[in-house]
């Protein structure tokens, strides 16, 4: 609502409470509210509550939820086969009973090992993560560290493990390329001690497994190291409600517009939801799978292929739904604004300013 306030008598008496405001100025909720009460007008905000939304339940008691597929990340320097692992992976152990036997490159896939699906993240490079842990956003329950047997502890390792203890997640060590002639996997362990991951044949706690990406010597021990990990965890999450989730990667593909892999953690996305993504939003209006079959709904752990959404976001933003595309909207002006209040960006830039306020 406008107030009908001529902006010099309106700013003389904000003056009064010490506020020096010019027309095109940002305000907040707060603020708003304290001015809209000297015309004896109340404030509703009929923004999104960010905080209610986004304030994950620390404390919440999940032992009553479904078990959902633990999420894996692989990391380590550059070279070491971190690649190779994941495309060893995906190639022997998730074609086979897939439909088709042809997996997408969505950015993550799931196999099944035992009686639990164990899913895991394909992201190009470490950008996404670096992206995601300046936002504080822990997308991964267990870390695979490939180390090279023939190369030892390097730089990015290091780097690693540095990521790994900041996010307090478990680490399983993959000592690859274990066919090399020069392979030395006791190098590794010791360099790897030094830096706090001592082995359990060591009398440690940290799981060791040598492997091959190349001949898969050994994948099937990681895998299964993998899946006893996550059995511990009792990973548990709450398949109702509305989904939240998080932006893996994201891309412009002509023709299909932007193409964006989320990473559902609780709740359910279902098709045609209307979703808010960072600083973006649309409508869910296909979902697809690692298998490349269409998807009526995504529950916590599942990875999806969203169509729908107008710009593309950036990797950790999160995608919450929203009642309608309107909202959701709303949403995505409030951000952008908030942002380039903060940013004290140019006046021009501002959507909400105190003349669309009280013109
Ligand atoms: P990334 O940079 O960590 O993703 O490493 P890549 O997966 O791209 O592997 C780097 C190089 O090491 C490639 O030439 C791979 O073929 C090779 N490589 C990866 N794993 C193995 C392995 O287990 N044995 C051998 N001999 N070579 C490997
Ligand atoms: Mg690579």
């Amino acid at each position: 609502e406008k107030l009908s306030v001529r902006f010099e008598s309106f700013a003389n008496r904000v003056l009064e409470m010490n506020l020096l405001v010019r027309p095109d100025d940002y305000i907040g909720v707060k603020l708003a509210g304290e001015i809209a009460a000297l015309y004896n007008y109340r404030v509703e905000d009929v923004a999104f509550n960010e905080e209610a939304v986004l304030n994950k339940k620390a404390g919440e008691d999940k032992s009553a939820y479904p078990v959902r597929n633990p999420i894996i990340t692989i990391m380590g320097h550059v070279d070491h086969g971190k690649t190779s692992l994941l495309d060893y992976i995906r190639k022997e152990k998730v074609a086979a009973g897939e439909a088709g036997g042809i997996t997408q490159h969505i950015g993550a896939y799931s196999v099944k090992v035992k009686d639990a699906m164990l899913t895991f993240l394909d992201t190009p490079g470490h950008a996404a993560f670096a992206a995601m842990r300046q936002r504080g956003a822990n997308v991964t329950d267990i870390v695979v560290l490939v180390v090279a047997a023939d190369d030892g502890v390097m730089p990015q390792t290091v780097e690693s493990i540095r990521f790994i203890k900041n996010a307090e997640v478990p680490v399983i060590v993959a000592v690859n390329k274990i066919d090399k002639p020069a392979a030395n996997p006791d190098k590794v362990k010791q360099g790897l001690t030094e830096h706090g991951l001592l082995p359990e044949e060591w009398g440690g706690e940290t799981q060791y497994v040598n492997v091959s990406a190349l001949t898969g010597q050994g994948i099937d021990d990681l895998l299964e190291a993998i899946q006893l990990q996550a059995e511990i965890m009792e990973l548990r999450e709450n398949p109702k409600g509305a989904a939240e989730g998080i932006v893996i990667e994201s891309k412009i593909e002509v023709g299909r517009g932007p193409v964006t892999t989320i990473l559902v953690q609780k709740g359910t996305l279902n098709k045609g939801d209307s979703i808010v993504v960072g600083e973006t939003s649309g409508r869910a209006r296909s979902l697809m799978d690692y298998t490349g079959k269409m998807l009526n709904s995504a529950g916590p752990s599942t990875p999806v292929q969203v169509l729908g959404l107008e710009n593309v976001p950036t990797p950790g933003d999160i995608l919450n739904v929203v009642k309608n595309e309107r909202e959701a909207q709303k949403i995505v002006d409030n951000r952008i604004a908030e942002r380039k209040a903060l940013a004290n960006t140019s006046v021009e830039a501002k959507k909400v300013s105190l003349e669309d306020f009280f013109a």
